[in-house]
């Protein structure tokens, strides 16, 4: 299982960094993990065919995690796929349908079916060998955690999320956890996470995890690389990584 990072950033454009979106590439097959802007331009960038991409899973429906979709699936279109599937928390179905009902043109010429997901609910995309569960993180609208379990590993994508036990719970014995970390250490933020509250779940809790990788940055993280490893180091036996636009992970 191959891992690529798309795009690491927020709603506030960097350099270097796009908005939100995690490749995965189990056996041959491409799914992608949320769409923010910018994602579809690192497709070249990483040496993939957007084309190749026919289901996407959605964390939530904030614009830095899905404002390439559409663009996505109209780039698709010209190149002649049209069929895709979107996996995403309640309310993904309303919001993508009133964003395609502005572009009549598409709207006869695409075949997309979207899956609203609740928490607990398992699942196993057509055409992967591979099984997804999500839980509820805890942000500011509906968002899941993913669960990915593959045959070579195991990973959870956070989402967007306050540090949750349900989501370290939910990331027992995983290879790798992806959790946001949004802020610096020190600031006070809800809806979000930073360094120091990581830390202070990771302490309480015995879960096993084999390395964890940060993403999902606001410009205000920029020159706090290296106290953020040294934080969670002090409670987390296991890698700690910064995710970086067109890092590759293999589990
Ligand atoms: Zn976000
Ligand atoms: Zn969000």
């Amino acid at each position: 299982m191959e891992i690529t990072f798309l795009g690491t950033g927020v709603a506030i454009p960097q350099l270097n960094r796009v908005q939100s979106g995690v490749l995965l590439r189990l056996e041959d097959k491409p799914l992608l993990i949320d769409c923010g802007s910018g994602v579809l331009s690192r497709f070249p960038e990483a040496g993939v065919s957007h084309t190749e991409v026919d289901t996407v899973l959605l964390s939530h429906l904030h614009l830095d995690h899905v404002a390439d979709l559409h663009p996505l699936i109209k780039a698709n279109w010209l190149r002649g796929s049209t069929s895709m599937k979107v996996y995403g928390p309640e309310g993904t179905e309303e919001w993508f349908l009133k964003v395609l009902d502005a572009y009549e043109y598409l709207q006869e010429e695409v075949d997309v079916d979207v899956i609203e997901l609740f928490p607990g609910e398992a699942f196993t995309p057509d055409g992967f060998d591979c099984e997804i569960s999500c839980t509820a993180a805890s942000h500011s609208v509906p968002t899941l955690a993913y669960r990915v379990i593959g045959e070579d590993g195991e990973f959870v994508y956070s989402g967007d999320t306050e540090p949750s036990r349900k989501i370290i719970e939910f990331s027992a014995d995983v290879d790798l956890l992806i959790h946001e970390c949004s802020f610096p250490q020190g600031m006070k933020v809800t809806n979000h996470t930073t360094p120091s509250t990581l830390a202070d779940l990771l302490e309480e809790s015995d879960v096993e995890i084999g390395t964890i990788c940060l993403t999902h940055f606001y410009p205000d993280m920029q020159e706090h690389e290296k106290e953020t490893i040294n934080r969670l180091k002090r409670y987390f036996e296991g890698d700690v990584i910064l995710a970086e636009d067109l890092m590759k992970l293999e589990l």
